[in-house]
């Protein structure tokens, strides 16, 4: 699905990822943990392709194609969801309008045959039903005025309507509560299905307890240090990360 190798990256000359191999296969749920600024984000944003971050060395393909080649919208085109692609607002488009075009943009490059307003209508209540977004939320602005448990509520209900075939959370928003955290454990889960992939960056454990990760992993200092099963996970939580020298020993 996913196979990053010797991945060096960096934003505004400072390199950040250095030398960063990951190999996520169909069905995988991958969680990537770390110290503060080790660069969990920056790999979400290079795997974006956002404006500003540099690819120096290293390749990454999806889907056995290049994924460093393709343009921002082609990646989501290929099933590659990132919940921060999405999270601005656009006053003025409604959350329901925004999402059938994207869904139905979707379908096109895989030769599906668009939605009607009818069909999208009735699968998109059935998901904001699904992350306990009022039906009002539809009919909203695209995140506008949203508090952030509800842009968080949203950003899962996107992730559901576009059945994209992986998805890439960076759960670094500190004000998310344990409501949202299970939405967003809850959508994540609903979502296993044995051919989707996830890979879950955080800043949480506490997210873990809630998803079962197959591997979880620790970035530092731009690469991927120690890889282990879901029990690396309880050993962060409880030793934090001392294991990676007396830097980290009060980081998060
Ligand atoms: P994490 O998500 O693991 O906490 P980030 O990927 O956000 O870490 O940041 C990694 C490092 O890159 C940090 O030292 C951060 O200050 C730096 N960084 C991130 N974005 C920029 C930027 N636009 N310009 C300069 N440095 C940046
Ligand atoms: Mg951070
Ligand atoms: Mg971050």
């Amino acid at each position: 699905m996913l196979k990053i190798q010797n991945l060096h990256a960096s934003v505004e000359d400072k390199t950040i990822i250095k030398g960063l191999d990951l190999e996520v296969n169909p069905g995988e749920v991958h969680a990537i943990m770390g110290p503060n600024g080790a660069g969990k984000s920056t790999l979400g944003y290079v795997l974006s392709g956002r404006d500003g971050y540099e690819v120096n060395e290293g390749t990454a393909t999806f889907k056995n194609e290049d994924l460093l080649d393709m343009e921002v919208e082609e990646r989501a085109q290929a099933g590659l969801f990132l919940a921060f692609q999405y999270p601005v607002e656009i006053p003025g488009v409604s959350n329901m309008e925004f999402m059938k075009e994207s869904v139905n943009a979707i379908r096109e490059k895989q030769g599906k045959e668009a939605l009607s307003a009818a069909e999208f209508l009735k699968t998109a209540k059935e998901a904001c039903k699904q992350v306990q977004l009022p039906l009002a939320f539809l009919k909203r602005g695209v995140n506008e005025g949203f508090s952030g448990g509800e842009k968080k509520r949203n950003e899962i209900m996107q992730m559901i309507l576009l059945e994209p075939s992986l998805v890439i959370l960076d759960e670094s928003d500190s004000g998310l509560d344990v409501d949202a955290l299970q939405v967003v454990a809850n959508g994540v889960n609903s979502q296993r299905d044995g051919k989707r992939s996830f890979i879950v960056v955080t800043h949480y454990q506490r997210l873990l307890d809630y998803i079962e990760p197959d591997f979880v992993h620790i970035l530092a200092d731009g690469k991927i240090v120690k890889s282990g099963d879901a029990s690396l996970a309880k050993e962060v939580e409880k030793s934090g990360y001392a294991f990676l020298g007396k830097k980290y020993e009060e980081s998060e």
